[in-house]
């Protein structure tokens, strides 16, 4: 993940204390300079003080900070209360906002913009992979469930039409990026019909692709995270197969998965 700072980014300013992610487009020109584009977002526009948002996504993937961490950003203006209350309560965005809403809430919300003219510019793949990237890294870091704490501009009022791809979809490219790429390893490639090799011994705390494949053999939750709820599956599928029930997937356990490439559901990128 390529990340830099804007020039002059902003390090002072009101403060932010996030729980949760606006997705927005510039609605810049198309031929508009890009670092032309930071420098407005960084300065702000009319009457509208910048910065402009907390991430600016270039189209080759470049991530511009435009604000410390700790700094509130001018991105989302007023919205719906109902909206912040369902990512403070952890419950899932419920879509495109069907009211204009009044409360502004930028000291708790994240505004992540791409670089997109918003007439039905394509957004290219390195620019949506960084998108992905960037939002799937803020959700870890501060232990959220993309699901709820990630809206788009237009989820969040009905004043606004950004993004113009699929929220929904982004949520799910973000959930399938914080599953697959926590990984300290990746499987080899080999034929297709042929049997995953041993990744490495897996226990409580791995977190891979191959938990998220112990998990579907024994049956627990496949989320890629080894936690106690996988441990007790694992525990009791080695004592139905007759192995020493540890809870530790070393090679014996998992050559008794016999677990198939064909029967491994790679999750695609879109
Ligand atoms: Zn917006």
């Amino acid at each position: 993940m390529k990340l830099v700072d804007a020039p002059g980014k902003a390090n002072t300013g009101r403060p932010l204390k996030p729980f949760g992610i606006v997705v927005h487009h510039t609605a810049s020109n198309r031929n508009a300079d890009p670092d032309n584009v930071v420098a407005m977002c960084v300065r702000g526009v009319n009457k509208v003080p910048g910065p402009l948002y907390n991430y600016l996504i270039k189209r080759d993937g470049t991530i511009v900070k435009l604000t410390a961490e700790n700094v509130k950003a001018n991105h989302a203006g007023r919205g719906l209360q109902s909206v912040l209350t369902r990512m403070q309560q952890n419950n899932p965005v419920l879509g495109d906002a069907t009211s204009p809403g009044k409360i502004s809430a930028n000291s708790r919300l994240i505004g992540v913009s791409i670089i997109n003219d918003g007439l039905g510019e394509d957004v290219p793949e390195t620019q949506m992979e960084a998108l992905v990237n960037l939002c799937a890294f803020l959700c870890e870091g501060h232990n959220w469930n993309p699901d709820c704490a990630v809206i788009g501009h237009k989820e969040w009022t009905s004043r606004k039409v950004d993004p113009l791809f699929s929220m929904s979809e982004l949520r799910g490219m973000i959930q399938r990026r914080m599953v697959t790429t926590i990984p300290a390893m990746t499987l080899p490639k080999e034929p297709e019909d042929g049997l995953v090799p041993f990744p490495g011994t897996l226990r409580k705390g791995s977190r891979s692709q191959a938990v998220v494949h112990v998990q579907r053999v024994v049956g627990a939750l496949a989320d890629g995270i080894f936690g106690r709820g996988t441990l007790a599956k694992v525990k009791q599928w080695q004592r139905v197969k007759g192995l020493v029930a540890d809870g530790v997937v070393g090679p014996k356990t998992w050559a008794a998965m016999q677990i198939r490439r064909q029967e491994v559901v790679q999750p695609a990128f879109y």
